[in-house]
């Protein structure tokens, strides 16, 4: 059995127990999202037992995959010549990967895998989706953090893919007359509403994906270039109970919540 099961027959009940229910402070699904990520597999890895629960629950899902992934292989039997046929192959796993977790549609921007930077071009061509898609939500990594204690360090890519993701959600996709030739282009300013930053080290919105799990986990095991023979699942059960645990949910990913227009969703 778990380690951290609780003895309540000795134990006191600690403070943090005593809360409200959770469904109270779940927020409502949203109507629209774009997911924003570096590379094929990190939205699995980290937000995808959310977006599966949101696309069940009726939301329109579009996922943007800045590169192709294709630095993704250490084989020594590699070389350069091999990225090319690695972008295709984490593309095809990408397609799959959403298409279990019920995303209708994933753009790839091609960028560069292992270079990325936040540029403004970057920034623009986010900013250029946000725009034309006009979503309620983003969802992207939180670029402020480098460190994950003392065993990861953010990949340079995460980083810079989450700050061209939050710049592009404010203020440039709701400033009418930033990078104006989107404009030119018929796309009219757009705020979205809330931006959902996973990875954070100050949470304070989770979501109970404990419906959705084995999704996510699924999900992720289309990324076959990645994971190889890994029992994924044990990995991904883990880090959803760390999430969960403190909020009295089984399962749970962790996000912190900008909010950016302060009104309810809207539904028209
Ligand atoms: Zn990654």
């Amino acid at each position: 059995m778990p380690e951290y099961e609780p003895n309540l027959t000795d134990a006191p009940i600690p403070e943090m127990r005593i809360r409200k229910p959770q469904a109270a402070q779940e927020p409502a699904t949203p109507k629209r999202v774009i997911s924003i990520h570096a590379h094929p597999d990190d939205q699995e890895f980290t937000v995808a037992g959310s977006l599966a629960k949101w696309a069940r629950a009726g939301s329109e899902i579009l996922s943007v995959i800045v590169t192709d992934g294709e630095a993704g292989s250490n084989d020594p039997s590699k070389d350069g010549s091999f990225r090319t046929e690695l972008a295709g192959i984490r593309r095809e796993e990408q397609l799959r990967a959403a298409h279990v977790l019920g995303i209708q549609e994933t753009v790839f921007l091609h960028y560069p895998d292992g270079e990325l930077e936040a540029s403004l071009r970057l920034r623009k061509d986010l900013t250029r989706l946000i725009r034309k898609f006009r979503p309620e939500v983003v969802v992207c990594g939180d670029p402020t953090v480098r460190f994950y204690g003392n065993s990861y360090m953010n990949h340079p890519d995460h980083r810079a893919a989450a700050d061209a993701a939050c710049d592009a959600a404010f203020p440039s996709a709701g400033s009418r007359l930033s990078f104006p030739d989107l404009l030119e282009e018929g796309l009219q300013p757009h705020n979205p509403h809330r931006v959902f930053l996973h990875g954070s080290d100050r949470p304070d919105v989770w979501i109970d994906i404990t419906e959705t799990l084995p999704v996510k986990i699924e999900a992720l095991r289309q990324h076959r270039s990645q994971i190889g023979n890994e029992d994924v699942g044990k990995r991904i059960r883990g880090w959803a109970a760390e999430d969960g645990k403190k909020q009295g949910l089984a399962y749970a990913e962790a996000f912190r919540v900008m909010i950016i227009v302060d009104e309810p969703p809207d539904r028209d």
